[in-house]
């Protein structure tokens, strides 16, 4: 287990939530921000911010040395070269990068094929949905066979061949990891577009290894700050790509008749961008490797082990996702009778503790999970529990002790 001190890095866990120290456990929508990343951002505002890119004074170049730095980290961190890491808002916004970039540039054409899962969270699955209804390409989806929305690597042997398989890398919902490597060998000809939203904030990605050819992520997921993210994709790929939005910074020269593009990165980083909050998601790298990306792994590894044990025997409880090593960070469930939105409501107002209820932005595996539920009525929706650095087995216990708590109010057997 990690050591208590983590703890004390974040000073939001010494609040009371209506007289309760808060349980964290809503880290797969975001998670807490440690005190470093927070003091490195406001010295950085309070001592070398201006915009990038542009100006020649000193400010302007400390900035954009800070900037590019972080690029260079996170080229480092993925195994892949600056050029090829593109700032954006975050996962959602990657996503829709790449598939209407796919569009414009004629890589996705009509009565191509797309293959998604049923698992992906709604920022992996609308945007492909939605511009095949524009655009004429088919979107397939592979559907779990396991238990409660497992994906299965036989779930792939499908007769397609698809041009793209857009697939994430662990479930926001099920917290099951996903074997890319070994799905990315069914279709050696595809074009993979992998989610790390959920994966990289535990893992380090070696872009090269898997052999896929763009990744998303966000940082608010892995300590850094709100509204910045990446997307990593293959040079020869994103040269041929189109700009997603057009403005300044990303272009090289413009005048009535012609426009030409700016080399990589920056044809796809159009306007000013989230500069302070590429610095802190350096920042958030710097505080995570210090820890060591395996020993996070260990400690979220460790923690799911024992909640998926002691939940398992609250009898009324259903746990969704593989319930075995290859779940981690998440604990789905369902008390038969009760609504997730008034387990979690009560959680936080008797116990401080913090989970998620709703559908997590992944409704068609809500529907997954509902053809297998033996609820007497499954609300598609859930209630999950989530991990990261700074929780302990104590705060599981808290947890355990307060879904009893909650079925004996309801009077649930
Ligand atoms: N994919 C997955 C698996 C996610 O968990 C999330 C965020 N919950 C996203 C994509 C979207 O990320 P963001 O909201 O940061 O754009």
């Amino acid at each position: 287990m990690l050591s208590k001190n983590i703890r004390d890095d974040f000073p939001v866990l010494e609040r009371k939530i209506n007289g309760n120290n808060i349980v964290y456990f809503d880290s797969a929508a975001s998670t807490l921000k440690p005190k470093m990343v927070i003091e490195k951002l406001s010295n950085f505002y309070l001592n070398n911010y201006a915009n990038v890119h542009r100006a020649v004074h000193t400010l302007a170049s400390e900035s954009t040395q800070i900037l590019e730095a972080s690029r260079k980290k996170i080229a480092k961190f993925l195994n892949a070269q600056e050029e090829e890491v593109i700032f954006t808002s975050g996962s959602t916004m990657s996503l829709n990068l790449v598939v209407e970039s796919f569009v414009r540039s004629g890589i996705l054409n009509k009565d191509d094929n797309v293959l998604v899962t049923m698992v992906e969270h709604h920022a992996n699955f609308v945007p492909w949905i939605r511009l095949s209804k524009l655009h004429g390409y088919n979107v397939l989806a592979v559907y779990p066979s396991g238990r409660f929305g497992e994906l299965k690597l036989e779930d792939f042997n499908v007769k397609v061949n698809p041009k793209i398989v857009a697939i994430t890398a662990q479930s926001n919902v099920t917290g099951q990891l996903i074997d890319i490597k070994k799905i990315r060998e069914k279709f050696p000809n595809a074009i993979f577009v992998v989610d790390g939203a959920q994966f990289l904030p535990h893992a380090q990605i070696d872009v090269k290894d898997l052999d896929i050819d763009f990744l998303v992520f966000s940082a608010h997921k892995m300590l850094g700050p709100s509204g910045i993210g990446v997307l990593w994709g293959k040079r020869e790929l994103l040269e041929k790509m189109e700009p997603f939005l057009y403005g300044g910074e990303m272009i090289d020269k413009v005048s009535l008749d012609e426009i030409t593009f700016n080399v990589l990165p920056f044809r796809f980083e159009a306007g000013t961008p989230n500069i302070a909050g590429i610095a802190g998601f350096s920042f958030a790298l710097e505080y995570l490797e210090r820890i060591e990306m395996k020993k996070v792994e260990n400690h979220i590894r460790r923690l799911t082990e024992y909640a998926l044990e002691k939940v398992s025997k609250i009898d009324g409880v259903e746990l969704y996702g593989p319930l075995n090593e290859s779940q981690l960070g998440i604990l789905s469930f369902n008390v038969n009778g009760v609504h997730p939105h008034d387990i979690a409501h009560l959680l936080d107002e008797k116990f401080g503790i913090a989970v998620r209820s709703g559908h997590h932005c992944a409704q068609p595996l809500m529907s997954i999970l509902k053809s297998q539920s033996k609820l007497d009525v499954f609300p598609n929706s859930t209630c999950r529990a989530s991990f990261y650095v700074y929780n302990t087995l104590d705060e599981i216990d808290k947890l355990i002790y307060a879904i009893k708590k909650v079925k004996e109010w309801f009077d649930v057997l």
